[in-house]
């Protein structure tokens, strides 16, 4: 028997699980890349998974495969035997890569979230976020997809896979069954909680029969859909022990249908804030449990574990972000870690959005085998002008290659912008990457001078020079601007100025939002505590009425000031936020009571307060406070200077474009050109 390790004893403890034993305690959870349609998608994939399972991940989830053609719609599925080989270079990668490690397919049926009109589910009910009225199942058609289940997991063992996870939630078509509003039945797959489980339990019966006894069966359960009228406690239970009794090995828990208006992963959620969930369910069944959700760092995972909240802790995200997280933890390098912050910028808007999935603090993810930092052959002396997550990237990437690179940072730490960004409730997880950007400064010897602003005077003598001197705040030339009212964002968010009790907010961009969230909100940030969390969402973790937040009105905290979102466009305020994060923001500010106006033409500020036109009819805000928050200007002149010198230079980050400027675009440019510089 090895010794436990010393920091993370019961994460890195092995797991019996009936069928086999796990090497430890840490999953990397499902996620649908896109690579499942790319091209050459699955040798991609090989690369994707096997660079995780070569890192100590003990098992993996696959991103789910429908099937069928109607349980996904969008092109990958596994229901035809040719469709075996290309899994098989997935499945040997990863057992080539490590052969401790288990890999089990996913099979996603969507149901009624599929893309195409063909979908299908237990009634004709269209779900708020699907894009068709699904088709409602004959008992043939419910046969149908009964026998589908069962050939795509014998597909899966003739490919390889260690054995497969079922999905049983989120809005997926075995959950449509379970729940009362969307399965509308009369006949034995309908009616009562019995009946409407049959189809869960059925599809387990079969696909246990087809893959075997030797395999992994991972069924994933609603164990709190969100849902008002949802899932009760007791339907969960008895799902639960009806699914474990048809050969189950493992129960993973899933919090939310997608269609719920509570936040599960966003940055705003607590760290492991539903594993309790879990830790309940756990008691009741019996069987080796997994939970999940913003579990991002080891120490949380272990501590999940040490609650008894769970056997097997999920990290999907986490994985996309570093790689090498199971490793770094096993060998204490827990300060490398290159943590999820939980933005989903890269990942889940993008998959949303059609777009192949990546990461904004690891544009690596999903591209491992095009984009490669190799060490170089030929190190350069490069100077690097400014320490935000553009600088910072190129910094640490172009040392890790050989390059000696000295970074110029103006103030008297790094982080840029995201200085600003984690002073916002709900955003404290940019300080981790902060935290991994100053380890890796150190550790690849990158030489960081503080306090010191350069100009290109200063950068003679350097091979090459990268200009990532980020932005400027815009200051609209608007009558009154510079009166003593007026307070930019950098100071309104560093609490450098007082703010008043009534605020208007000019400019609705992500920096508005955010700054609309600082100045109207109240007591503790709810990603710092799971009570205030459950408050402002209306849930009840203790009692679980039906899908946890039946009856239960979220309350927020506010400020108390009376605060005005508004911008020039007409459009609904936030429409460019994250596709999957976006409402959130805009829920929350309307429960605290924040107004948004559109259609603005700011005409004057003057002791009055903000004179304007709103849809061309005069109207003054009498506020306190005008915070702006107009957007940006790169700041490129250093770079034009380099340039007219003939000196070799290039820009990146918001220096390089302000307009719709992120972090993702910014590190993504800056790990490109350190690939290749
Ligand atoms: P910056 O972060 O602006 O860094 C530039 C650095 O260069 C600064 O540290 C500056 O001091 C230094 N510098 C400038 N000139 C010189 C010089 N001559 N010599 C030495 N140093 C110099 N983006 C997202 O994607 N998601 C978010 O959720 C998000 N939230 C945000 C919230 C807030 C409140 C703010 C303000 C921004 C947010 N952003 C977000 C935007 C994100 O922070 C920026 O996209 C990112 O910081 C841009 O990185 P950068 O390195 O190009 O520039
Ligand atoms: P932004 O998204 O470009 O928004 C700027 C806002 O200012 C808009 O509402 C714009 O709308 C208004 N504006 C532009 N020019 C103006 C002018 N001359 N006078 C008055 N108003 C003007 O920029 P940002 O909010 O500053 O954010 C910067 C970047 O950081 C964003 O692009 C975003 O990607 C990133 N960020 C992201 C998040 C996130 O949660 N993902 C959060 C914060 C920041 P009108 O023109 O209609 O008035
Ligand atoms: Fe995490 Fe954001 Fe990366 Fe997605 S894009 S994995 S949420 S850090």
């Amino acid at each position: 028997m090895p010794a436990a390790h010393p920091r993370y004893p019961r994460l890195f403890s092995p797991l019996d699980i009936g069928v086999t034993t796990l090497k430890n305690r840490a999953l990397m959870g499902s996620m649908h890349t896109g690579l499942e349609e790319a091209e050459n998608g699955f040798a991609k994939q090989a690369a994707f998974f096997a660079e995780r399972a070569k890192n100590g991940v003990g098992m993996i989830i696959t991103g789910g495969i429908p099937p069928n053609f109607e349980g996904g719609g969008r092109g990958s599925k596994l229901s035809e035997p040719h469709e075996v080989a290309e899994h098989r270079l997935v499945t040997d990668a990863v057992h080539a890569a490590d052969p401790d490690v288990k890999i089990c397919l996913q099979i996603l049926h969507t149901g009624p979230l599929a893309r195409t009109s063909e979908c299908v589910a237990p009634s004709a009910v269209k779900s708020r976020i699907g894009s068709y009225m699904p088709h409602a199942l004959t008992a043939e058609g419910i046969e149908t997809q009964l026998r589908d289940f069962a050939n795509c997991a014998a597909l899966a063992r003739e490919a390889g896979y260690d054995g497969v996870e079922i999905i049983g939630s989120a809005g997926y078509l075995i959950s449509t069954f379970l729940v009362q509003k969307t399965n509308l039945r009369t006949d034995e797959w309908g009616g009562p909680f019995e009946n409407r489980m049959r189809f869960a339990v059925e599809v387990v019966r079969r696909v246990r029969k087809a893959l075997g006894p030797d395999r992994i069966l991972v069924f994933r359960i609603s164990a709190m859909d969100m849902l008002q009228d949802g899932l009760s406690w007791e339907e969960v239970v008895t799902l639960g022990k009806a699914i474990v009794a048809e050969g189950v090995n493992v129960v993973s828990t899933h919090f939310c249908w997608h269609e719920a208006l509570v936040p599960t992963i966003a940055t705003m959620v607590p760290r492991a804030a539903f594993t309790q969930v879990t830790g309940r369910l756990r008691k009741e069944l019996g069987v080796p449990m997994i939970t999940s959700n913003r579990i991002n760092m080891p120490h949380v995972a272990e501590e999940v574990l040490a609650r008894g909240d769970g056997d097997i802790v999920s990290m999907a995200r986490p994985m996309l972000a570093d790689s090498e997280l199971v490793k770094k933890a096993y060998e204490g390098r827990e300060d490398e870690i290159n943590t999820c912050i939980a933005c989903n910028q890269a990942c889940l808007d993008h998959t949303f959005n059609g777009k192949l999935v990546s990461c904004l603090v690891n544009p690596r993810a999903c591209h491992e085998t095009e984009l490669n930092y190799l060490p170089t052959n030929l190190p350069k002396k490069i100077a690097v002008v400014g320490a935000g997550p553009a600088g910072l990237a190129f910094s640490i990437t172009a040392a890790e290659r050989g390059h000696k690179v000295t970074l110029f940072e103006a103030n008297a730490d790094i982080g840029g912008q995201f200085n600003l960004a984690r002073k916002i409730p709900g955003k404290e997880e940019f300080d981790e990457t902060i935290r991994y950007f100053r380890r890796k400064i150190t550790l690849h010897g990158v030489d960081l001078r503080l306090n010191t602003r350069v100009d290109a005077d200063a950068l003679a003598g350097f091979d090459e020079v990268i200009v990532a001197t980020g932005i400027e705040p815009r200051t609209p030339a608007i009558p009154g601007i510079d009166h003593p009212k007026v307070v930019g964002y950098m100071d309104a968010i560093l609490g450098r100025k007082p703010i008043g009790k009534r605020v208007a907010i000019m400019g609705a961009g992500g920096i508005g939002f955010d700054v609309a969230e600082l100045v109207s909100h109240g007591g503790v940030s709810a990603a710092l505590d799971i009570d205030v969390f459950a408050r402002e969402w209306g849930i009840d973790f203790k009692n679980h009425p039906r899908g946890g937040v039946t009856g239960v009105e979220p309350k927020v905290e506010t400020s108390g000031r009376d605060v005005t979102l508004m911008q020039r466009k007409s459009d609904a305020l936030g429409r460019n936020l994250g596709r999957t994060t976006g409402w959130t923001h805009r829920l929350t500010l309307q429960r605290r009571g924040v107004k948004m106006v559109g259609g603005v033409d700011y005409l004057k500020i003057d002791d009055q307060g903000l004179h304007t036109l709103v849809n061309g009819e005069p109207r003054l805000f009498e506020v306190d406070t005008v915070i702006v928050c107009a957007g940006q200007t790169s700041m490129r002149k250093l770079y034009d200077d380099l340039q007219a010198r003939g000196m070799k230079a290039s820009i990146v980050g918001g220096a390089y474009e302000a307009a719709e400027l992120d972090a993702k675009r910014a590190i993504d440019q800056a790990c490109r050109l350190a690939a290749v510089v």
